[in-house]
């Protein structure tokens, strides 16, 4: 599929991964926004919020269970959380991902 986070979850393009298990990747946002600014990406591809359907709750709990553990990992005290959903929310990467942000 021609997705960038479907390139980066295979390899194929290089990202600053900083955690990767059999569900997700995380990496470092290539234009900042903070200090911290990591994205969440399941390594299934997922359009957005808006396309889920029940078969993809396992997966977007691991997304936010593992955004818990990597703030954990890296010592944050408190962050953001966003999902950015659809055009007019700001989602530019048709590829779900939760960006962790923080000071
Ligand atoms: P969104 O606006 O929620 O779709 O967020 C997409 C994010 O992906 C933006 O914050 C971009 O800076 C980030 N991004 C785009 N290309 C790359 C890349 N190759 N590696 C890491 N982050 C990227
Ligand atoms: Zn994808």
């Amino acid at each position: 599929m021609d997705c960038l986070f479907c390139k980066i979850v295979r390899g194929d393009i290089p990202s600053e991964t900083v955690f990767e298990d059999d569900s997700i990747r995380a990496f470092k946002d290539i234009h900042p926004s903070a200090p911290v600014h990591i994205l969440v990406v399941p390594k299934k591809h997922i359009d957005s919020i808006q396309t889920l359907v029940d078969s993809d709750r396992e997966t977007m709990l691991s997304v936010i269970y593992g955004a818990k553990a990597i703030a954990e990992n890296i010592g944050l005290e408190g962050y953001k959380l966003i999902f950015n959903v659809g055009r007019k929310g700001g989602q530019v990467i048709d590829h779900v991902h939760l960006h962790i942000l923080s000071e």
